[in-house]
């Protein structure tokens, strides 16, 4: 089992689907179902009520499908799910699991990171709106374009990338080994660096490397964690801790800011997924701040009760995170929809730039 991919619980170990017709399609005659509406935000028309869990357990069994959920996901999918973590270390898991079927709560590009890890799979994701502003801001054609320029450049992609760029890149990083990555790269190559600016401008400053070129991509969600707001949030509370989570593309910029200065580095705690959480369960601090997507709150609260977990900006939330709400797993579990498809060659090709990363270090969890 891979590190930062916490068991909720466990659903059977059914291989194949239960389907009488051979369809996709499962049974469910829960009257829930009746209820869901597409809108603007995604699925929508069903509570997440005690009802509504067991349904999504027994529709899992009877797919014989794993539920996977990232950390960012709404509460009631997180408890639902039986796993819950990082995006790498859930893709990872994909492929450990015996069954044949992944269902993977989280947006697209962390779909397709299964699919590539795992291409015999069945891969289905809830909403396969459900995007990342990040992983949109290069597209393939923009990378050709810039490999161009830099011919002989080495191409170093953050996890949070469509299949397509990690098909295209040398080695993928996560944040937590992104400076170990750059610094396994001959120093006279020039590297292309993509597609967070501020994780680059982190890598850049503590490899002191000239020829790392940055693409200027970003996660919406960034504008949420402001250096101002984050030294305020920090001298307002001077006895809380501060966990800053660089697995995480709205959190790149805090870990920029705490590098800049501006929040005192002996309160400040760097710390993957699996780490925080442990962090918290031994902290001694009764008030801890939170710089990363506030789902993660969820997994710290279970795990420590009696701290008190509060958010730099309660308003880094992931619109696209929550796009995968009770509605769209239910219809996806019913359904067998959305499902993920990546093409065998585009598959092979990315993985092995995820590879190399693994190869070269301990990468984390990625987002
Ligand atoms: S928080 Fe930002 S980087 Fe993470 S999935 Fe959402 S848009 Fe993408």
């Amino acid at each position: 089992m891979t590190s930062s991919a916490t068991r909720v619980e466990t659903v059977g170990s059914a291989t194949g689907h239960s389907i009488a017709d051979g369809s996709m399609r499962a049974d469910s005659a829960w009257a829930g179902y009746a209820n869901i509406v597409d809108g603007p935000g995604g699925y929508g028309g069903v509570e997440p009520t005690e009802e509504w869990a067991a349904e999504i357990k027994r529709l899992a069994r009877q797919r014989g499908a794993t539920l996977l959920a990232h950390n960012y996901q709404l509460p009631a999918i997180q408890d639902v799910a039986d796993y819950v973590g990082d995006s790498l270390a859930l893709s990872r898991m994909a492929a450990e699991v015996p069954e044949d079927e992944i269902v993977f709560c989280g947006v697209h590009f962390m779909a397709e990171t299964a699919k590539i890890l795992s291409p015999s799979k069945t891969v289905l994701i809830p909403d396969q709106r459900a995007g990342c502003s990040l992983a949109d801001s290069i597209t393939a054609d923009q990378l050709r374009e810039w490999k161009a320029d830099f011919p002989h450049a080495i191409v170093v992609s953050y996890v949070n990338t469509t299949a397509e760029i990690k098909a295209l890149t040398d080695i993928c990083c996560t944040s937590s080994n992104a400076v170990e990555v750059v610094e396994s790269i001959d120093p006279n190559r020039d590297i292309l660096f993509l597609p967070d600016q501020f994780l680059g401008a982190h890598v850049k400053r503590v490899t002191k490397r000239d020829n790392l070129h940055i693409w200027a991509g970003e996660c919406h969600v960034h504008a949420g964690i402001n250096g101002d707001e984050l030294a305020e949030k920090s001298r307002s509370h001077p006895d809380a801790e501060l966990y800053v989570h660089p697995e995480c593309g709205c959190a790149t910029s805090a870990l920029y800011l705490a590098g800049e200065g501006f929040v005192a580095p002996d309160k400040v705690k760097i710390l993957s997924t699996g780490g925080m959480l442990d962090a918290a369960r031994q902290t001694g601090a009764k008030q801890v701040l939170v710089a990363t997507e506030i789902g993660m709150l969820h997994q710290l609260r279970r795990a420590a009760p009696d701290v008190d977990f509060q958010a730099v900006n309660d308003r880094a939330s992931c619109g696209y995170m929550k796009m995968i709400t009770p509605a769209a797993l239910l219809r996806c579990l019913v359904e067998g929809k959305d499902e993920v498809h990546v093409d065998l060659e585009t598959a092979h090709v990315a993985s092995k730039s995820v590879q190399r990363m693994i190869e070269i270090g301990t990468p984390g969890g990625g987002e």
